[in-house]
C-alpha cells in the first residue's frame, strides 16, 4: 500500500510528465472489483474528464489530488498497486481500474492491488469527503511542530491505553503513514510497538517526533520505499530496515536477532534488545 512518500513521488512525477496534457478519453476500470471506490457511472466519467486538462498534482496524506480543468478533481486515494504513465504506442494493460489517454497518444493506468478510492469531484467538493474533511496535519506541514505532536499524544481522549504502533497507524492520527513507515519509525526511535503512549519519557517522546520526520523525509528523498513502484514503474531506492527481510537476521544497531509479531491488524519487526 502507498503511504505518503510514494503519494509524494506521484504527484511530483506526475507534475513533470502529465501536467498539461489534453484528456482524449476517460474511463473506469475494465476489470470489475469491488474494493475499488467509485462515485460515478462509466458514461459519467468518460463526459465529464473528456477535453480536460491535467493540472497541479497535490499530495496530503495517503491521498493524491489530480485536478482536471476546468471544474474537476480526480481523487486516488487509501490504495496501493500500479500508477502507471505509458508513452504514446504503448500496450494498453489487461486490467486496469481506470485509463486516462492524453491527445498526445500517451496514457495513464491505474490498479489497485487491494482497494482503494477512484473519484472524480467537482472541484472543491473534494474537501468535503470523508477522511479528507478536518484531516489532521501530516508530517510534511509545517504546522506538525513538537507542541502539535506532544498535544496529540496527551489529549486523554486519544491517549488511553494506545500504544506507540497505535499512534502510528491507527485513526488517522498522523495521516499518510502506514504500517510499513511505521516499522523504521519504532526502531529508528528504539521504541517497541507496544509501548504505551502514556509512558513514554520526554526524551522518547522527541526522539519518536524526530524518527516520524526523519523517515517520512528519508523516504521522499529516496523516491518511496524499495517495495513499491513509481509512475514509470520503477521501484523507490528507500530499503527498509525492518521488514520481512530483516527477521532473523542481527539487528543493524545492537547485533541482537529481529523478531515478528502480529499486532494491531499488521505484522510488527522489531529488535526485542533495543526497542523498549
Ligand atoms: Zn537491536
Amino acid at each position: 500500500m502507498f503511504e505518503l512518500p510514494e503519494f509524494v513521488t506521484l504527484a511530483k512525477q506526475m507534475n513533470q510528465t502529465l501536467k498539461g496534457k489534453i484528456i482524449r478519453r476517460g474511463q473506469l476500470g475494465n476489470s470489475p472489483h469491488k474494493f475499488v471506490w467509485y462515485n460515478r457511472s462509466h458514461e459519467e466519467f468518460e463526459s465529464l474528464t473528456r477535453g480536460k486538462i491535467v493540472g497541479d498534482a497535490q499530495a496530503k496524506g495517503k491521498w493524491l489530488f489530480l485536478p482536471l480543468e476546468p471544474g474537476y478533481v480526480l481523487l486516488l486515494g487509501e490504495c496501493g498497486g500500479k500508477v502507471l504513465y505509458h508513452t504514446p504506442g504503448s500496450k494498453l494493460p489487461d486490467k486496469y481500474h481506470l485509463y486516462l489517454i492524453f491527445k498526445d497518444g500517451s496514457f495513464l493506468t491505474i490498479t489497485t492491488q487491494m482497494w482503494g478510492a477512484m473519484e472524480l469531484y467537482e472541484q472543491g467538493q473534494e474537501q468535503d469527503r470523508e477522511y479528507i474533511k478536518g484531516m489532521r496535519p501530516t508530517p510534511i506541514e509545517t504546522e506538525f511542530t513538537y507542541d502539535y505532536f506532544s498535544n496529540l499524544i496527551e489529549d486523554p481522549l486519544k491517549g488511553k491505553k494506545r500504544s506507540v504502533k497505535g499512534l502510528l497507524t491507527q485513526d488517522q492520527l498522523i495521516p499518510g503513514l502506514g504500517n510499513a513507515i511505521a516499522q523504521d519509525i519504532l526502531f529508528r526511535s528504539r521504541l517497541h510497538p507496544k509501548h504505551t503512549l502514556s509512558d513514554l519519557s520526554e526524551d522518547q517522546k522527541r526522539g519518536l517526533y524526530q524518527a516520524i520526520l526523519d523517515t517520512v523525509d528519508q523516504v521522499i528523498a529516496h523516491g518511496g520505499r524499495y517495495d513499491e513502484t513509481d509512475l514509470f514503474n520503477q521501484p523507490g531506492s528507500y530499503i527498509r530496515l525492518m521488514d520481512k527481510n530483516a527477521v532473523g537476521k542481527p539487528c543493524p544497531e545492537c547485533g541482537g536477532t529481529v523478531e515478528k509479531i502480529q499486532y494491531l491488524g499488521g505484522a510488527c519487526y522489531f529488535c526485542p534488545d533495543c526497542q523498549v
